[in-house]
């Protein structure tokens, strides 16, 4: 297995106060050299803007990449651009287009990817909700333009509805895109009636709700919405603020929670595609929780 990361993605700077802070990604590598000295990292590179071009318009990598503000700005009420903002956006995807180019090659069968800013709620033509660009959305069609592929099943277990991940591919039949997360919650969408060309299964999730039910909604719905489908690359928005120690949501999740479905994802790929299998975090905002659930996810992946 392969780890992709970058020291770009602790200086995108979102201010004091902002949940979706550097501490954050520094508290996963830290706990992830502790648990796993010998994993496999690797140096993400910057995305092309030719592979940001397959997702997003010209009017968003201009905002993002171009617009290089001399000091924090805001692109919506929850989502910062600081000066160092658009090498850590190109960073964060271009970590998502190169651990798909090490899958599908053969370099590894499994690999994560611990980057900021987060990204599936980025549609083609917005930042929003912490995120600058869609990562898993960029290596979804990073594995169908350069590599061919026919069906890439995103599976999304972030607290949040990934709202930009499935407007982007709504009616894209070459991807398959399941999402539980809690609801009411931002950004409200996610309703189960919500299926995309038929390519979209959402499952919305009541606040308290403890692993044992949140295992049942994918083994019953979810996971076999994404067999039906026999992909041929699973992508996963890893984000672990389902844990019942994130401030920013209602979920009653443990890390435990995390490496049980993520077994049952690594299942998944093993069944359909030779167990290539990419994840990407997005997001968990409670330090000790964020990295023990990533512990945890890792160890599942390497099993
Ligand atoms: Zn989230």
């Amino acid at each position: 297995m392969q780890a992709f990361t970058h020291a770009a993605c602790l200086a995108h700077d979102t201010g004091p106060g902002h949940a979706e802070r550097p501490e954050r990604l520094r508290a996963v590598l830290d706990a992830l050299e502790r648990a796993h000295p010998d994993l496999d990292w690797q140096q993400a590179p910057r995305a092309s803007r030719g592979q940001l071009l397959r997702v997003h318009d010209e009017a968003l990598l201009k905002t993002v990449l171009d617009r290089q503000p001399r000091e924090r700005v805001m692109l919506d009420p929850d989502t910062v651009l600081s000066p160092a903002s658009a090498e850590a956006a190109l960073r964060a995807a271009g970590a998502g287009v190169a651990a798909v180019d090490a899958v599908l090659s053969g370099q590894a069968r499994r690999a994560f990817c611990a980057v900021r800013p987060p990204g599936h709620h980025a549609t083609a033509s917005a930042a929003m909700g912490f995120c600058l660009f869609n990562n898993i959305a960029v290596a979804a069609r990073h594995a169908i333009d350069a590599h061919g592929l026919e069906r890439v099943a995103i599976a999304d277990f972030d607290v949040h509805h990934g709202n930009g991940t499935q407007a982007i591919f709504a009616d894209d039949a070459r991807v398959r895109f399941a999402s539980s997360h809690q609801w009411p919650l931002y950004p409200d969408s996610g309703a189960r009636s919500e299926t995309g060309c038929g390519n979209v299964f959402n499952a919305p999730l009541p606040d308290g709700t403890d692993g044992a039910a949140f295992l049942a909604v994918w083994e019953d719905e979810l996971l076999p919405f994404l067999d039906a489908f026999r992909p041929q690359l699973v992508l996963v928005s890893a984000g672990f603020d389902g844990h019942r120690h994130d401030p920013l949501a209602g979920l009653q999740l443990e890390a435990e929670d995390y490496a049980r479905l993520t077994a049952r994802l690594v299942a998944l790929a093993d069944r359909h595609c030779d167990g290539r299998l990419v994840s990407m975090l997005e997001g968990g905002y409670e330090l000790q929780a964020l990295a023990e659930s990533c512990v945890a996810h890792v160890d599942a992946l390497r099993a």
